[in-house]
This record gives structure tokens, sequence and C-alpha cells, in this order.
């Protein structure tokens, strides 16, 4: 029989209907048995009474069984089913378990038994160890909070894709395997065996890639991009995540800035109908500013921090281009100067002559913002440095010799002095954003298969050592480890 979706199930009263997912929850009362069961789109009660070989067949089902179940949907007039239509009545949505109507059971067939789940699936998991959880992340990812999280992802992923697609972008992907850049963070190297001991790195971002793109004419990309960052796993990160990225050219500030606070506050009309933006348009504080008042760059700014629905966006901007380094062994001896955000910024206009000059470098603002969402940095980005001599001057400021400059640098100058628009861009965190729109509180609940705190991923068990053969093709030895003092 074709099968009906248990979201659709409501209108087939006094029909018979075939459903197919799984047990949810399966109560065994002697001449009866319940069901709660469950599919993508929803949750529905079966019945099993007067009818003794389906009550056999029903006794021994187990949660987490795939069956396909055959009734006739009948209305149910209990508490939870007047609680369900007063739900209905008052927000206009359904509930994920629909208690309108429920199936008497006439026919089970299994299509596949189960190993008894090692955590409960009808209950949040949130409270589960989660290296367990990470363990039997399949087992972690049907459970409906996850469910939810997942589908959100994607709905608010579509929203962007719909809304970038209407303002003229173009969704591009950029390469995986690239050169080490330097954005900061250490680089994930892979070997290149056609290339004995050359390696690729592992983008830390589209960042280059995308500015070559508007030296190629594009005018507007984007990018739901993987970024990999090898940093020591402190708090909330990930060796990998993803990244809203984007890239528009003959743009100012101003107009990257509307465009993305137009698409975040689709986003929250449209998805998250129960939030509220604190502050439309967003308000906008200087990196000093934050500093003095708040004492951090991505300032909390909610008039209520214990409202879970509030959402308080805040652009930083007029940060510093350049900082000097810090020694770490003497915190108080000012090293070379490093860029506080993107080497490929542009300064604010007035300090061009600065740039190129390399006059009074510790006062040049950089023509950069942030997007900051409740406390967390959501995203940032700036207006580039499309000429080549100022771009040469910024890398000779942060300490490149020419030489270097040339070998790392040479394809970036060589494109913009081809005929490269002005150009800016951004990129959001889109795992972090996903995470404060779903009220989680790790980008670990917003992604499907996530690392562990030790960058692992227990499930498949990764990292692992690779054989001897695999490392003879790339021409590697491995060095014994040192002893852990
Ligand atoms: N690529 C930058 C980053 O990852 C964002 C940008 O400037 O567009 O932080």
């Amino acid at each position: 029989m074709k099968r009906t979706l248990i979201k659709n199930i409501s209108v087939e009263k006094g029909n018979i209907v075939t459903i197919k997912g799984w047990i949810d929850v399966a109560r065994d009362q002697g001449k009866m048995a319940f069901f709660d069961l469950r599919d993508a789109t929803g949750k529905v009660q079966g019945v099993v009474f007067g009818k003794p070989e389906v009550l056999e067949v029903a006794k021994t089902l187990r949660p987490e069984w795939v069956v396909a179940v055959t009734g006739i949907v009948n209305e149910r007039n209990d508490k939870s089913a007047q609680e369900f239509k007063e739900h209905e009545e008052q927000t206009g949505t359904r509930d994920f378990f629909i208690k309108d109507v429920e199936i008497e059971i006439t026919e089970f067939e299994i299509l596949n038994r189960a190993e008894t789940p090692v955590f409960e699936i009808n209950e949040s998991t949130a409270d589960i160890n989660e290296e367990v959880r990470l363990k039997n992340r399949y087992l972690d990812l049907r459970t409906e909070r996850m469910q939810n999280n997942l589908r959100m992802r994607h709905k608010v992923a579509k929203l962007c894709r719909d809304y970038l697609d209407e303002q003229g972008f173009c969704e591009l992907e950029t390469p995986i395997l690239t050169k080490s850049t330097p954005e900061g963070a250490r680089d994930y190297v892979v070997p290149a065996r056609l290339s004995p001991h050359q390696f690729y790195a592992l983008p830390q971002s589209p960042q280059q890639y995308k500015q070559l793109l508007m030296s190629s004419g594009m005018e507007r990309y984007f990018q739901f991009a993987r970024c990999m960052r090898d940093e020591d796993l402190r708090g909330d990160r990930q060796p990998e995540f993803t990244q809203l990225d984007l890239e528009m050219s003959f743009v100012t500030e101003e107009d990257i800035m509307q465009l993305n606070e137009e698409l975040l506050i689709k986003i929250v009309t449209e998805l998250y109908p129960e939030k509220r933006i604190q502050q439309v348009p967003f308000p906008r504080i200087s990196y000093a500013e934050a500093m003095e008042k708040y004492g951090n760059d991505r300032p909390d700014i909610r008039e209520d921090k214990d409202d879970p629905n509030l959402l308080a966006f805040c652009w930083v901007i007029d940060f510093p281009f350049f900082e000097k380094t810090v020694d770490s062994d003497d915190p108080q001896a000012q090293g070379e100067w490093t860029f506080t955000h993107n080497p490929f910024s542009l300064s604010k206009p007035e300090h061009i002559d600065n740039l190129k000059n390399k006059e009074n470098i510790g006062d040049i603002i950089a023509a950069q913002y942030d997007i900051t969402l409740n406390g967390y940095e959501i995203g940032g980005g700036s207006v580039r440095a499309h000429d080549a001599e100022v771009l040469k001057s910024i890398l000779s400021i942060l300490g490149h010799s020419d030489e270097k400059i040339e070998e790392n640098f040479g394809h970036m100058l060589q494109a913009l002095g081809s005929g490269t628009p002005p150009h800016g861009g951004i990129a959001w965190g889109f795992d972090r954003l996903m995470m404060i729109l779903q009220n989680e509180k790790t980008i670990r609940e917003v992604i499907a298969f996530p690392k562990n705190g030790e960058g692992r991923e227990p499930m498949m068990d990764s990292p692992s050592a690779v054989s001897q053969q695999q490392l003879d093709e790339l021409h590697l030895a491995l060095k014994p480890l040192k002893k852990e003092s």
C-alpha cells in the first residue's frame, strides 16, 4: 500500500492507511498494546485490540524497530486530543506528535529489527554523556530535538540561498585542496602523492579565492564553505566549521552591512516568528567603545538576558587595522605588527595615505565590521584592498620581505593589477548562528557529525593510523613519538 506520512494522517479519518517508520514507544497492556509510531514528519499513537493474531506480533515489537503499519485512522476524543486542537487553534501550527487521531492497527510488517538503543530516543539527549551520544550519533540524531536542529539548519540555509539568488549572487565552490594562506591559524596539511614532499593545505576560509572570483567578474559570490583550522580546541571550537561566505563587487561597507542585516531579519521573521529582535536597524558600536564599555569586542547588549527569544544583533565597526604582537614570555614586550582581522582589508578612505606611506600605523582604522548576536561574534568582513600597491604596502607593514610577498601573494597582486573591481564581503559563522537561534549551548548540537573536545570523531574513530603502503606512496616516514613528560 502507498505510504502515508504521519504529518498528513489527520485528513485520513475513517480511511485505511499504511505508515512506515520507527516504534518510538511500545506499551503492552495485556489485551491491548499501544505504540507511539514515528517517522521524519511526526509521531502518532497506534493501538491493537481485539485481534489476537495482530496482538501476538505486537507484543514482540521493541523500540526502534522499523515497521510498516496498516490500520484505520480513528478520531481521538481524550484530553491530549483536546489540548492538541487548542494548541493548533492558538498557534496555527501542528505539534510533531499528532494527537487528534490514532491508528487502529490491523497489520504489522517488520522491515528491520534493532538492538536496544543505548539511550532513550523518545526524549532529549541533552543530559546524556556526550561521548556516548557522538559514538552513537545516528541514534542521537533520531531524537526530536536533534532532528529539529538539523531541519532548521536546512531551512535557514535554504532561505539564505533563495535570498542571495534573488539578489544576483552566484553559489560557487572553491578548492578544498589548496595552499597555505596567512589567515592566522595553523593549517591542516595533506601530503600530495603526485608531488612528493609537497603538501596541500585545507582552507581556513575561501578568502583569496572569493576575491579572485571578483577579479573574475563574478561580481556577487556566496558559498556555504567548510573551513578548517588546526587550533587547540578551546571551548566550543571545531576543527572544521561552516561559514556562509560572500563577496560583492562595486560596494561600500554600508551596502554589505545592509544586505546582511536584511537577510538576518528575514531569517528571524520568517523562520523564528516567536523571537524578537531587540533593535532594528541593528545598533552600531565602535571597537573602542565596545572595549571601553563591555571590555570585549562582542558586546552582549540584551536588555533581558533571561529571555531565550530575544535576539540582540549589533555591528562592531572601526577596528584598528594593525596591532603589535605580544611576546608570550614577556607580555610587556611589543613585537611586530600583525593584522587584527584580515591582511586583505582596506583602511577607511581617510587613512589610505597612511597605509600607502606606512605612517601612523597604530592609528589606521580598517574598513571592517563584525556582526555580533547576544554576546557572540557571528560574522565579520571588510572592504578589501583592490589596488596592488596598497596590498603590497600592507604586507610589508606586516613584515613580509619583497621576495616573500612575491612568493606567497604574487597571484593576488597580479590579479589585482589585472582589472579587479573594488570589492568586499563577509563570512558568517553559520554553526554559531544556528546554535543561538536553536537556543543550544554548543555548536556541536547543530552539526550532524561534529568532533569531540579532543578533535576526534568517536563514531568513525577518526583520526586513525594509515598503512605502511599509504605512507610509502606518499614518501612519508613517521618519527617516533616523544615520551610525554
Ligand atoms: N575570510 C574572513 C574570515 O574567515 C571573513 C571575511 O573577511 O570575509 O574571517
